[in-house]
């Protein structure tokens, strides 16, 4: 094999790893969305329940063990990113809301 040739097939296996990456990156993102649409369909579907049952401020839960659950399952409850997935941990502004 000479040596041009062993150069290109690597070159051309770099480029493809990068497309490669590209698609995860993209991937990625629509995996994000669609959780939070999730999140936001079940805290839509959980209002409406409430509302059926005559009790708009939420079923037996209080506001405040919601936030917290929602919170726990991943999603941030402060008004700086509300209702987007925490891709980076803990938020410092959630918790600070959560502490108020
Ligand atoms: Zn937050």
């Amino acid at each position: 094999m000479d040596k041009q040739s062993l150069f290109m097939q690597v070159s051309n296996l770099e480029e493809r790893i990068g497309e490669l990456y590209g698609e995860l990156g993209n991937l990625k993102q629509k995996i994000v969305d669609l959780l939070e649409e999730n999140q936001r369909l079940i805290l839509e579907n959980q209002q409406l329940q409430a509302q059926l049952q005559g009790n708009p401020e939420g079923t037996s839960t209080s506001g405040r063990e919601n936030l917290w659950r929602i919170y726990h399952e991943g999603f941030h409850i402060c008004n700086v990113k509300y209702g987007s997935l925490r891709t980076e941990g803990e938020c410092l502004f959630c918790l600070a809301f959560l502490q108020k």
